[in-house]
This record gives structure tokens, C-alpha cells and sequence, in this order.
């Protein structure tokens, strides 16, 4: 019988959710290394460059690889020779842990979950609960796997009961062809096939634990290895998700995925559920086991593990003044170009944007100080500054959310040009035209090494929204590029379908 402590099973959680906040897994970033080397798309491969540069400055710098620092996933093995010393519930040792951990002074994290979710929504501002799976299973050990999972990604999971003789290839294909790109690629795609509804999203989810290792399956095939079907399956889906042209961030390339995991369980007659749960460039999660000795030992990566990749802005990229600009300004910009912003921009995600254009449907103003006249708003939720930072992590959100907004502000504040991730629907895209504004796209996934380009951060407006407040930032040459022109040329329809044509010729 081996006894296991309440205070090692809270600190162990503490700490593997700090490590995992600015460590990348080894084989994720190694992964992306090799894609950044073949990479032959310039937006793609200045992309993931800066990617794989703030994964190392985040190495360094023990500060959060992305705003989102995600919702907790906690996957246990419990060993049946296995008692408990302490007063809590395994789940309140767990939320204790999550608690101590993105409240730490050192290294705050973000506080991204909202209690009644139908409702009042009310941030529960230490980002507890966790989503807890356990297994009791023989043995006198404790297993844990733990990740921490961003929203973006978790949002474009897809779930589907087929017909047993459905083409499960291509209904994922068309699935993930239709993800566009608000989940940041590259990153790994997880897929459960089997079981009931609810167990083929927990294995999708759990796959995306496992070691990325498709290059390893490519040679074994080649070698002539006799493979499973899932191996089989991966291999499959890997060529095919890539050859949709996706890219980093949706912008055109030849990677889309890193590494594509499958997982399966047997089903009813009947069934064939398929699910799919994307991760994304801050792949986030680590493993340890608990046998009594006391709390995890997690070992620090080594920075010669990480690909030798910096990032510089590109000497052909053109400076904007923010403070100056008219829309004029805009006209020659064209979609891919990268630009470097200087200035003053305002920030908003949903519910800030839901106070607007409520106010302004009520006839009401806008709180003092929230101009958009000739201005930019930026997508964000910053994580909180520590020591001498003027905001914390500070990269962009899926800018799709803000859709059914953006002709409102487009039209009735002045607003010339917004800042997110991904795409835009097809409404916010003629709206922009419409107006002849502007929608710029920062790299989802490089949330620290953005946040070096903010000199000043001053909440303007709702500070009860927390990191959903309006922020005023001072900007210098922030990285961003054209993701909508003013004519509603989106280089997210223009890219992956360049660079489909080109992977399949
Ligand atoms: S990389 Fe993108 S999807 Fe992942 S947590 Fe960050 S913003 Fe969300």
C-alpha cells in the first residue's frame, strides 16, 4: 500500500502547470523545427519563426507561451494499493493545485474560466475548476497526465456519428479543411474512433498526449513494417490534412500538422463515432507518476533542444504611424504584407464588444475615453504583467468571434482596422470592403514575443472584465500581417488554395 500525500499532489500540480506555461514539449518544438526548415511559403515560415522564437524566450524568460493559458485537463491512473493522507478530495487537491499555479506572483497566468456558462458567465479568476478524467486501475502508483488546453483550439473540435461504412478519411479531411485556421496551426490533430459519443472526444483528447512521432511511422512503412490500422490511418490523414494547404495560421503552406494521433475503443454494430480535437501551437502538457517518494520531479528541458530559429521583423516590411493614420494610408497595403505598428491601438474582445454595441443600441455613448475614430482595436486578453513588464503575454484571439460585431463598429464608431487571428467570415469580410477598412493578423502562439512590442498598457475601460477590459496599448513595431485588404482580398482564402494546388501538383 503506498501512501500518498494531500501537499505532494498539490504541489506537483502547481508545479507541472508552471512548467508547462513556458515550456513547449520537446518533440512539439523539434517537430516544428523540421517544418520550419522545409517550409517554402515566406508568410508560413516567418510564422513559425516566430513561434519557435517566443517558444525560446518563454523557455528563458518562465513567462507564459501564449495569453491563453488555457483550461486544465487532468487524465489519472489511480493504483488500487494506493491510500490517502490529507482532508481533501482528490478534486479539491487538483483545484488547489490549478489555484496555487495561476496565481502564482512569479509567473501569473491567465484566469480563462468562466463559471455558469450559460448564464452569467462570471470568470472564477483563479481558473478552477480543472476537467478531471480518472481510472482506477492495479497498481500502487499514481499517474498523471496534465495539460493545459487554449480555447482557440478546443473550439474547433468536431464529433460525428457515421455510418459504419462512412469514409472516415474524408469526412476528417473535409472536417479539418473546414476548422480554417482560429485553432493555430501547426499543431497535432487528435482523433477518437469508436466507443459511445462521449468516449471518442475523451480518447481524441488523450491521443494529443502522446509522443509526436509520425516521422518515425513514415520510416517504419517505408521499411516495409507490417502497420495497424490506426498507424495506417495516421499516415493517411497526416498527407492529406497537409495537403490541404492550410499552413501556419492559415496562411498558405506546406504544414499544417506536425503529427496526427489516433486512438480507438471497440463500438456498437450500429456506430462508428469519430472525433476530432485539434492542439495547437502552444501545445501544452507533461507527465509524471506519484509513488509516495514525495511531489513530481519535472526536468527542465535544455535550450540547445530547441531549433536554432530567431526572429526579425523582415527589412521589407513597411512601419505604420497608428497615431496618423487615415484610411487613405491603408489603400496600397496589400494581403500577406508585413507590417510594423507603431502607436496607440485600443483592445477588445467579446464581451467588451458586447458592451458596445449594446450601449450604442441604446442610443447611450461610450465610456469616457474609448475613441475608435481613425483608430485600430486589437483582439486580446493579456495575461497580467509581473516585475518590470508593461503587459504580460499579449497575442491575438480568433477574430471570427467578433464577426457579428464588426459592421456596427465598422460603421457606427469610427473604427478603420481590427487586429485578431485566423480568418473572417464572409459577412465581416464585406463589411470591411464595405467601409474600406482593414483586418491585420498577429501569430496565434507568439504571445510573448508580441508583448515585447507593447511599451504601455492603460485600462480605458470595464476593469470588472478583467483581461476582457479595454486596454490602451503603446505599440512599437508590432509584427502583423495583412490578413484583409481594403478592396476584401483575405489571404486565408487566397493562401491555402495557392498552396493546395502547389502540394498536389
Ligand atoms: S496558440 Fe492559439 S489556440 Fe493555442 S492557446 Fe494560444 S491563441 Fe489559443
Amino acid at each position: 500500500m503506498t501512501l500518498i500525500k494531500q501537499d505532494d499532489v498539490i504541489k506537483s500540480i502547481t508545479d507541472a502547470l508552471q512548467f508547462i506555461s513556458y515550456y513547449h514539449p520537446v518533440d512539439y518544438i523539434q517537430a516544428l523545427g523540421q517544418a520550419y526548415e522545409q517550409e517554402q511559403s515566406a508568410s508560413a515560415k516567418d510564422a513559425i519563426a516566430q513561434i519557435l522564437y517566443n517558444s525560446r524566450l518563454c523557455a528563458e524568460g518562465h513567462r507564459p507561451i501564449c495569453q491563453d493559458t488555457g483550461i486544465v485537463v487532468v487524465f489519472l491512473e489511480i493504483g488500487m494499493d494506493i491510500q490517502w493522507q490529507g482532508s481533501m478530495s482528490l478534486e479539491e487537491m487538483i483545484n488547489e493545485g490549478v489555484h496555487l499555479a495561476y496565481t502564482h506572483p512569479d509567473n501569473i497566468l491567465r484566469a480563462s474560466v468562466l463559471a455558469d456558462p450559460a448564464g452569467a458567465r462570471k470568470n472564477t479568476r483563479d481558473n478552477t475548476p480543472a476537467v478531471i478524467h480518472s481510472k482506477i486501475v492495479r497498481g500502487n502508483t499514481v499517474k498523471v497526465k496534465l495539460a493545459a488546453k487554449g480555447g482557440g483550439s478546443e473550439n474547433k473540435a468536431k464529433f460525428a456519428a457515421l455510418n459504419p461504412s462512412a469514409d472516415i478519411v474524408a469526412w476528417i479531411t473535409n472536417a479539418v479543411s473546414s476548422m480554417g485556421a482560429g485553432w493555430c496551426p501547426p499543431g497535432i490533430m487528435g482523433i477518437g474512433i469508436g466507443g459511445t459519443p462521449e468516449k471518442a472526444m475523451l480518447l481524441a483528447k488523450e491521443s494529443l498526449l502522446e509522443p509526436v512521432n509520425i516521422q518515425q511511422l513514415m520510416e517504419q512503412n517505408k521499411q516495409g513494417q507490417i502497420l495497424s490500422r490506426t498507424q495506417e490511418l495516421r499516415l493517411e490523414l497526416y498527407e492529406k490534412i497537409n495537403a490541404l494547404g492550410i499552413g501556419a495560421q492559415g496562411l498558405g503552406g506546406l504544414t499544417t500538422v506536425v503529427d496526427v494521433k489516433v486512438l480507438d475503443y471497440p463500438t456498437h454494430a450500429a456506430s462508428l463515432p469519430v472525433a476530432i480535437i485539434p492542439n495547437c501551437a502552444a501545445t501544452r502538457h507533461t507527465h509524471f507518476t506519484l509513488d509516495g517518494s514525495g511531489p513530481a520531479v519535472l526536468t527542465a528541458p535544455k535550450l540547445e533542444d530547441w531549433p536554432d530559429v530567431t526572429w526579425s521583423a523582415s527589412p521589407k516590411a513597411r512601419r505604420v504611424n497608428l497615431d496618423t493614420i487615415t484610411k487613405e494610408d491603408m489603400h496600397s497595403w496589400q494581403p500577406g504584407e508585413q507590417l510594423l505598428l507603431n502607436g496607440k491601438l485600443l483592445t477588445g474582445r467579446d464581451a467588451a464588444h458586447k458592451r458596445i454595441v449594446d450601449t450604442l443600441a441604446r442610443g447611450e455613448s461610450l465610456p469616457e475615453g474609448v475613441d475608435f475614430n481613425n483608430r485600430f482595436i486589437y483582439y486580446v486578453g493579456p495575461v497580467d504583467a509581473v516585475n518590470n513588464e508593461a503587459v504580460g503575454p499579449a497575442g491575438p484571439t480568433t477574430s471570427t468571434r467578433m464577426d457579428q460585431y464588426t459592421e456596427t463598429m465598422l460603421a457606427d464608431t469610427g473604427l478603420i482596422g481590427m487586429i485578431g487571428k485566423a480568418e473572417r467570415g464572409a459577412g465581416a469580410i464585406e463589411a470591411i470592403k464595405k467601409h474600406k477598412a482593414v483586418y491585420l493578423i498577429a501569430v496565434g502562439g507568439a504571445a510573448y514575443l508580441i508583448s515585447k512590442a507593447i511599451e504601455k498598457s492603460t485600462i480605458i475601460a470595464y476593469p470588472e472584465l478583467g483581461m476582457e477590459a479595454i486596454y490602451e496599448f503603446e505599440v512599437k513595431d508590432m509584427p502583423v500581417t495583412v490578413g484583409v485588404d481594403v478592396h476584401g482580398e483575405s489571404v486565408h482564402l487566397s493562401g491555402p488554395k495557392k498552396w493546395s494546388k502547389l502540394i498536389r501538383r
